[in-house]
């Protein structure tokens, strides 16, 4: 038998994509599933065109069967198989990709959930296994072959015996070693595990022989260990399925699945986007604030799947930190992925999704908005303050799809309100949007400032948060209704008249108001006669931009 060698670069190469590509030495299961569902595709598409065969989908799936004692692995699957040239080309030669030439050569056939492409993925095989074989029966063949490598050292191929049609890919595990443990991809637990984490939604079912203790028919406390082979993915993602099939239990459930948080999600959202961009993805908004959310830790982002395969645990890039509390996941099959499938190349297609994500999600907050006020209430709660955030950050620069979106408590009977019902309900002669700012509303309410516009009828929005005066500095204007102060020295009140008819007061006054201002040096600018108290004897305004209640946060930022 002739032992073929590979060239010394390709010997480097593989030894680098062997131990550098990839992350997580896991994702050997992911590629070599993921290679078995193509074989299967491959025989799918064939029937197609050949009426020799028929695809009978009953017969088809991936088999995973860990063998401890002889400490292998074995990737079983009934799909299209390999000849022996096939053999050679397709694993002989690194980065060349039998998927990749398949998928072109039936372009015009819909060959969209194949998911090879780089022609590397199989020999991740050598990240835990010492000798890798593969033996392999093509579709229309009666003879099997055997490939086997050890890794940089080349390869073998010899014909083997092999009853049905498909591949076998046998990994002998390598020992444990100080720093890593081989053992666990021996284990039922951890390999049931990885394919559910990476693999659930392959199409074809990967079975496995699980085992269980159960009780022994007719006795009562008898038990045996018996071994099923089982059924390990879901098959068809939830995202996948029609929506009118699904149930809000349904989505709950996938919520919890995922745990995408221990709460129950407030609201969800099943987009099939299929404009210029094509993707899939469940978001939801969940229930309470995560604990960490207003922490640094907290890491936004949704699971990213390329073709049902995962690619991505958090992709921070889908969501923008103001919808951070988004929950949820996508899949596309228009992603370019980069060599390890563990990131993108290019995030061109990356950005369309993420911008429509973010309408999708503008829209669903909006329409709640609209149509259930108690349920929004209840999310902006626990979320508002990320979206008036949202509009102070990024210099504004995301105020038109935000103000609609924010509530703030009114003087009239103390509910939250948008701005668009403030400024609809303004009485003709009001110029502003009124807001008053203090620790709560119970503070608010005392304010001496407040009387005069309350008297006029106006409104007064109550700002109880730190972000809030800010956000609105952000804003300026909301339908070209500018907001101001009750504290601001200008309040634009007529009856008020800016102050200015108190200039006879003020006269016969002056000795009093001066001796106060000296008493109170470096602490006010000027003392004087105010038309706009009713109860109150005295009260503090500002002129200019900054509000006290600004100058008391800005003064608490560290430097
Ligand atoms: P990719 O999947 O990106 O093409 P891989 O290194 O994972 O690259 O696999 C290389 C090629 O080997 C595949 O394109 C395919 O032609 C062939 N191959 C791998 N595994 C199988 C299998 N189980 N059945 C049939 N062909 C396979
Ligand atoms: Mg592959």
């Amino acid at each position: 038998m002739e032992k073929k060698q590979f060239q010394a670069e390709s010997k480097r190469l593989l030894e680098m994509m062997i131990n550098s590509i990839y992350t997580q030495k896991e994702i050997f299961l992911r590629e070599l599933i993921s290679n078995a569902s193509d074989a299967i595709d491959k025989m799918y598409y064939r029937a197609l065109t050949d009426d020799s065969l028929v695809f009978d989908k009953d017969s088809y799936y991936i088999k995973v069967i860990a063998d401890k004692d002889n400490r292998t692995l074995t990737i079983r699957d009934t799909g299209i198989g390999m000849t022996a040239d096939e053999l050679e080309s397709h694993l002989g030669v690194i980065a060349k990709s039998g998927s990749l030439a398949f998928k072109k050569e039936n372009e015009t056939k819909d060959g969209h959930t194949i998911i090879g492409q780089f022609g590397v993925g199989f020999y991740s095989a050598f990240m835990v296994a010492d000798v890798v074989t593969v033996i392999s029966r093509a579709v229309g063949s009666d003879t099997a072959y055997k490939w086997e490598s050890t890794g940089a050292d080349g390869y073998t191929i010899e014909p083997a015996a092999k009853d049905a049609v498909g591949t076998d890919i046998i990994l002998k595990i390598k020992e444990n070693t100080e720093d890593e443990n081989y053992d666990e991809y021996l284990d039922e637990y951890r390999l049931k595990a990885i394919i559910k984490k990476y693999s659930d939604f392959i199409r074809y079912p990967i079975k496995m022989d699980v085992s269980s203790s159960r009780l022994v028919e007719g006795s009562e406390s008898e038990y045996e260990e018996v071994t099923e082979e089982t059924r390990i993915n879901s098959m068809v993602p939830i995202w996948r399925k029609n929506k009118s099939e699904l149930t809000d239990d349904d989505y709950e459930q996938f919520y919890q699945e995922k745990r995408y948080g221990f709460d129950k999600p407030l609201k969800h959202l099943h987009v099939s986007a299929d404009g210029a961009v094509v993707y899939q993805a469940i978001l939801f908004i969940p229930e309470n604030i995560p604990f960490d959310f207003y922490s640094k830790e907290y890491e936004k982002g949704l699971e990213l799947y390329a073709n049902g395969v995962l690619i991505m645990n958090k992709c921070a890039d889908l969501l923008p930190d103001y919808f951070s509390f988004v929950k949820g996941m996508v899949d596309s099959e228009s992603l370019s992925l980069n060599i390890s499938r563990e990131m993108l190349q290019h995030d061109r297609q990356l950005k369309l999704i993420a911008k429509n994500i973010q309408s999708k999600i503008k829209n669903l907050l909006q329409t709640m908005l609209k149509n259930e006020r108690e349920k929004y209430e209840q999310f902006y709660q626990a979320f508002g303050r990320q979206l008036k955030f949202g509009v102070y950050s990024d210099f504004g620069m995301n105020k038109d799809v935000l103000q609609d979106l924010l509530l703030f408590t009114s003087s009239k009977d103390k509910k939250l309100v948008t701005l668009d019902e403030y400024v609809s309900r303004m009485p003709e002669d009001q110029k502003y949007i009124y807001y008053a700012s203090g620790e709560s509303n119970e503070r608010i309410e005392k304010l001496p400032q407040t009387e005069l516009v309350l008297e006029k009828g106006y409104e007064i929005l109550y700002f109880t948060e730190d972000i809030d005066e800010f956000a609105v500095k952000m804003l300026q204007k909301y339908k070209d209704k500018e907001f101001k102060s009750v504290s601001s020295g200008d309040l634009g009140i007529e009856a008020d008249d800016n102050d200015k008819n108190t200039d006879a007061e003020n006269e016969a006054n002056k000795e009093l108001f001066d001796y106060m201002k000296n008493l109170l040096a470096g602490k006010v600018s000027n003392v004087r006669a105010s038309k706009r108290l009713r109860s109150h004897p005295v009260c503090l305004t500002t002129e200019g931009e900054i509000t006290i209640e600004m100058e008391k946060i800005l003064n608490a930022m560290p430097n």
